[in-house]
This record gives C-alpha cells, structure tokens and sequence, in this order.
C-alpha cells in the first residue's frame, strides 16, 4: 500500500484529498504546515508527497530542499496557474502538478500514474548500510548478500516503509502472515530475532513494550 503525505494548509482541501485517496486504497497523512511537514518527512517514509506551495511558516518550494535528497516523488498541489510557477515547481524537482481546483478523478490519475514511474525507476532503497532491492528481492549488507526468508524480506521492508514507528505485534503478523492463520504473536517475535541477527540490527529494531517493535535509524 503506498503511504502519501498531503501537506496542504487548507482544511477542506486536505480532507477532500485525503477521503478520497483513502477510498482509492492509499495510505494518508496530512500536515497543515511546512514545518510540521519537514519533521514528519524526517521521521517516516512517503512513496509520493502531495505539496501546496503556499504554506504557513516554511513554503512548499522551501520544502523541497528537505525532499529532493531523499528522491521521494512530489505533486505541486497550487492555485498559481501561471506558466512560471509551473516551470519553477518542476525545475526543483517535482514529479507533476496540480492546479486548484482540480477534479478528484484528475488527482487520482496523476498519483496513479507518478507512483508507477517512481517504483519502475526507484527498487532500490539505501538504509544504514542495507541495500535492498525490491525487484530482485535481495538484501546486500555492506555490499555482503544476506540470506533472508520470504518472511524475514517482508518483515523487513515492512520496518523500513515504517521506519520510527512502534507497530503492534498483531499488525505485523497480520501484514506478513496475512492467510496464514497457523502462528501467533510469537511467530512475530522468532522471526524478529532472527531478521535482527542476520541484518545486524540488534540495536535497531526495538522491542516496545506492550506494542511490539520499533526501527529506529
Ligand atoms: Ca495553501
């Protein structure tokens, strides 16, 4: 499921966008400030970010700064229609844009089709020394191929899109083990244990007491 961040500072339209992305299956945070915004991108992963440009405290074109060194797509969401602002949105780095108003079926079709481009060109993701790729479903650390079960890859791209997030025992065994209804809450944990000592991440992915676990990096 793709995780998007709306940052848009104008209530009505943040919910409009956030219903309706939600309905189509997507994941949705919202931040109603640059500032705010530039922290939340800091501590959790996005596959698209949906950007006003005319934000409270830092602006949208302010943000990209905080974004492009961490190549995650954007979508000017704007009420300048003129051909310069379009020009400069795209020059810092934006995938697209959305003039407002737009038709919901118009937002859609624009996520819809960044997100497609982004996973083509983006499988692979660099952390803490990881690589991981997502098309050939390897794990390299330090350059070193780790053996990694079906299980153990799928906890871990689950830590790494939920990087700095405590997640719950029983949603990670219902994210991973999904129709598999033959293990419990400690399934979760023997495979925690294990991913950790393989990766190296002892020190980083964190028991949380009475959730489950947290990565940190
Ligand atoms: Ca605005």
């Amino acid at each position: 499921m793709a995780k998007i961040l709306i940052v848009e500072d104008e209530k009505p339209i943040s919910d409009l966008i956030n219903m309706s992305l939600t309905q189509a299956g997507y994941l949705c945070v919202c931040e109603y400030n640059g500032m705010n915004a530039a922290d939340r991108i800091e501590r959790e992963s996005f596959d698209l970010i949906l950007l006003d440009i005319m934000l409270p405290e830092v602006d949208g074109y302010e943000l990209m700064d905080y974004i492009r060194p961490l190549s995650i797509p954007v979508i000017f969401l704007t009420a300048k229609s003129s051909v310069s602002d379009r020009v400069k949105g795209l020059k810092l780095g934006a995938d697209d844009y959305l003039t407002k108003p737009f038709e919901i079926i118009e937002l859609l079709a624009r996520v819809e089709s960044v997100l497609r481009r982004y996973h083509q060109n983006q499988h692979v993701i660099n952390i803490d020394g990881l690589t991981i790729d997502i098309m050939s479903r390897t794990v390299l650390k330090d350059g070193i191929a780790v053996n990694l079960t079906k299980k153990e890859y799928e906890l871990l791209l689950l830590f790494v899109q939920n990087k700095n997030i405590a997640l719950f025992r029983e949603t990670i065994y219902e994210k991973i083990w999904e129709n598999d209804s033959m293990g419990d809450s400690r399934t979760v944990d023997l495979h925690v244990q294990r991913l950790r000592k393989k990766i190296g991440w002892e020190d980083k992915i964190i028991a949380v007491y009475k959730v489950g676990y947290r990565l940190e990096v």
